[in-house]
């Protein structure tokens, strides 16, 4: 009997087709398997049975950074014609494309580089088929090891003997290389390489020194976490006064000295991925600069052969950190740095090293961010490891390509039933990011093979973001559609979720520009992927001060009172500054009407002392919930949305401010302001629900990165019946924007 099997997914550079001829000798199959591009298609000659075992064996024991989508098995009646079982070179097919994301070194690569006895020992740039850059050093499809950049080592005699030999686990695995053929790590301007470049790094971090360390996907900058004035430098030199550090930790033993670590957090930590994981902290240890006022950690693990070199290179440096800070080394304001001139440029001056190597990124990759709420992911930035793996969707779409946001943009590209996301790209409000977005476009696009017939963007006029968007359809000449931001969020929840139907969808965000010239941002809809119908939102309030209110959060604050003269009474800020804003109010300056949830938690934090003035987006709602989670009282609260889907925010806003007036405690207050709102939400779906039998509910946007908000929303939800869809690996954030501006392009 002889089968065509085709199995569709991540089936490039990852040992697929070496497991495929390992299997068909166990199940005495003769055949071959070809790389086909955008699928691998074996011909499997057997007997029934064995073929049998051998089809199942293809998905249930892949190799484990295979993700397999789908496997089309076809019989062929032909007479027996195969003899042995080969792997085939054939011609690359047009079709869908999956590129492999960069893949943290894996266990058996770890343990050869710590063993003396093996060729690869302390090698920096050890990989095999398992692990190892892929996206961020990939020139072109398919993934041949002369379209990376690593075309520029050529394999010495005994790698290629790896990589040719089906045995190995090196088989056919592109970026292989070894010390005598691999690429270099060396001390920027100095003359120390290769393992001297390592001490030399371990001796200036062990000493409290920072360090500049191009890791797989950009510089980083990394000092050690547990010494306040290292830490304290770095944020004065990169002026970033309190956004928290990132820590990578020596190991998983090192993680649980500092933090709790559920199960569920463990498996995202230590995974391929090797994500950023948000952990909260356990009688830490850890400087109480990386992350001032926040009860959480991001915690990541060695991801690289050379952040274990770092950690653990056999010299004689016996204490060395078990934790260091690993922030992304970026020129402020622009994405990550990835070559030395740019990172000798932004920070030579401050660091008191700089580690480089000579294989070339060519796409930026930051880490992803993953947080959990409920036990389950949340992701907040998905990109290194994650990016550009598609998520799939029921219905076909056109090749479209979706620019995202202004802020923590990611674009989009999609084509058939794939919707693939890119690697984080920044704040597009920068001219430079905007440079480096149109070079990742045309780079994903020449790698995916996509050619849109559709630009989407948000409908905000001034973005960036829309004028590449235009400049992009008039080039192509293709047509440019206008999503509307907050259903844009609703529909990335539905494109995740792979939901086509209607939905009643909260989006609680940030600001954002809407259909009706006010600024939306505690939304309800009634949608579905075609349309979308604004049917509640939080109370509107006037936002002056225009877009200093996103960092100023004591404007909202003022703008939110019913009576200004208690402004006086809150210790907001200084009294000219306060009067200036009332002023404004009065005299209706600078006002725009708004229906902003983000400022709402920006007010709130204010009134209760928590966080006035933010340095970083989004600071003052993490403070607020850092708080709130310390509260163990339950305040009650009697608000109750009407028949207008109005929710009466403004009078919890009232009433959080009088209880404060009267003394209740903040912590108090602050979790009172998460349960009523996500209570407010409830019961306005409920209504919803009763009145068109609609019994899904899709939440996204921003505030839903809030896992105290999201956590008590969805138990309310669930409460009354209702279905909830949330996001869970692509961000609710703008990050995720791009994905739902895809479908509402596609309409
Ligand atoms: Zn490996
Ligand atoms: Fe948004």
């Amino acid at each position: 009997m002889l089968l065509n099997i085709k199995v569709f997914g991540i089936v490039q550079g990852v040992g697929f087709r070496p497991f495929i001829s390992r299997i068909a000798g166990d199940f005495f199959i003769l055949g071959t398997v070809a790389n086909k591009g955008s699928y691998v298609e074996i011909f499997a000659q057997g007997t029934p049975k064995n073929l049998e075992n051998f089809v199942k064996a293809i998905t249930e024991k892949a190799p484990p950074r295979s993700a397999i989508l789908k496997v089309d098995v076809t019989e062929i009646f032909t007479e027996k014609i195969f003899t042995d079982f080969k792997i085939v070179e054939s011609e690359h097919e047009a079709g869908d494309i999956f590129v492999s994301p960069d893949i943290a070194i894996c266990e058996n690569c770890a343990s050869e580089l710590f063993n003396p006895a093996d060729k690869r020992y302390l090698h920096p740039f050890i990989n095999c088929t398992a692990c190892g850059p892929r996206l961020s050093i990939l020139e072109n499809m398919p993934y041949d090891r002369e379209r990376t950049s690593m075309k520029n080592f050529p394999m010495c005699e005994s790698c290629a003997a790896e990589y040719f030999n089906p045995a190995s686990r090196r088989f056919d695995a592109q970026p292989i290389c070894c010390n005598n053929c691999g690429p270099k790590v060396y001390i920027l301007n100095s003359h120390e390489k290769n393992h001297d470049a390592i001490k030399k790094v371990r001796k200036i971090l062990a000493g409290g020194g920072i360090a500049a360390i191009k890791g797989i996907g950009g510089f980083h900058l990394a000092c050690d976490a547990k010494n306040f004035a290292a830490v304290q430098k770095l944020r004065e030199s990169k002026i970033r006064p309190t956004k928290p550090f990132a820590v990578m930790f020596k190991d998983i033993a090192a993680v649980q000295a500092e933090c709790f670590l559920t199960d569920n957090e463990k498996i995202f930590l230590d995974s391929p991925q090797k994500p950023i994981v948000l952990l909260q902290k356990n009688n830490s240890t850890i400087a109480k600069n990386v992350a001032p006022n926040i009860n959480k950690i991001g915690a990541m693990l060695p991801y690289t052969p050379l952040h274990l070199l770092i950690f653990n290179f056999p010299d004689e440096i016996k204490n060395f950190p078990t934790a260091l800070v690993m922030t992304s080394g970026n020129p402020s304001g622009v994405p990550i740095a990835i070559d030395d001139e740019t990172a000798a440029e932004s920070f030579g001056d401050f660091c008191d090293v700089i580690i480089s190597n000579d294989r070339k990124i060519l796409m930026r990759a930051d880490d992803s961010v993953m947080d959990f709420i409920d036990n389950e992911p949340s992701i907040i930035r998905r990109s290194r490891g994650y990016s550009p793996l598609p998520i799939f969707f029921d219905n076909s779409l056109i090749p479209a390509l979706a620019i995202g946001g202004e802020l923590k943009n990611t674009f989009c590209l999609a084509k058939n039933n794939l919707l693939y996301p890119s690697p984080y790209i920044g704040d597009v409000s920068d001219l430079r990011t905007v440079e480096i977005l149109k070079s990742s476009i045309r780079r994903m696009m020449d790698l995916l093979e996509i050619r849109p017939k559709v630009v989407a963007c948000d409908l905000h006029p001034r973005y960036q973001t829309s004028k590449v968007a235009a400049e992009i359809a008039q080039n192509l000449q293709i047509p440019l559609v206008k999503v509307q931001h907050h259903y844009a969020h609703i529909l990335s929840c539905l494109a995740e979720n792979n939901f086509n139907g209607e939905v009643i969808g909260v989006a609680f965000d940030g600001t954002g520009y809407s259909a009706d010239g006010t600024i939306w941002g505690g939304e309800i809809f009634i949608c579905d992927t075609k349309n979308y119908r604004r049917v509640g939102h939080i109370a509107k309030f006037r936002q002056a001060g225009g877009d200093k209110s996103s960092k100023e959060s004591w404007r909202s604050a003022i703008s939110m009172l019913k009576d200004f003269s208690v402004a006086k009474d809150l210790n907001l800020v200084e009294e000219r500054n306060i009067n200036a804003q009332i002023l404004m109010l009065e005299k209706n300056l600078n006002c725009v009407e708004s229906t902003s949830c983000g400022r709402l938690f920006d007010a709130v934090s204010a009134i209760l002392g928590i966080c006035k003035v933010s340095s970083y987006e989004g600071e003052a709602a993490m403070k607020l919930q850092s708080v709130a989670e310390t509260s163990t009282k339950n305040l009650h609260g009697d608000f109750t949305v009407g028949k207008d889907l109005i929710l009466p925010t403004d009078e919890l806003f009232n009433e959080i401010l009088l209880r404060r007036l009267n003394g209740a405690g903040v912590a108090d207050l602050a979790k009172f302001f998460h349960v009523q709102l996500a209570e407010m939400v409830a019961q306005a779906c409920e209504i919803i629900s009763l009145q068109t039998k609609i019994k899904t509910v899709a939440i996204s946007g921003g505030c839903f990165q809030n896992s105290l908000l999201t956590s008590l929303t969805l138990k309310k939800l669930k409460l009354r019946g209702l279905k909830v869809l949330r996001q869970k690996l692509i961000p609710p954030n703008d990050g995720g924007l791009c994905v739902g501006q895809i479908l509402g392009a596609c309409n």
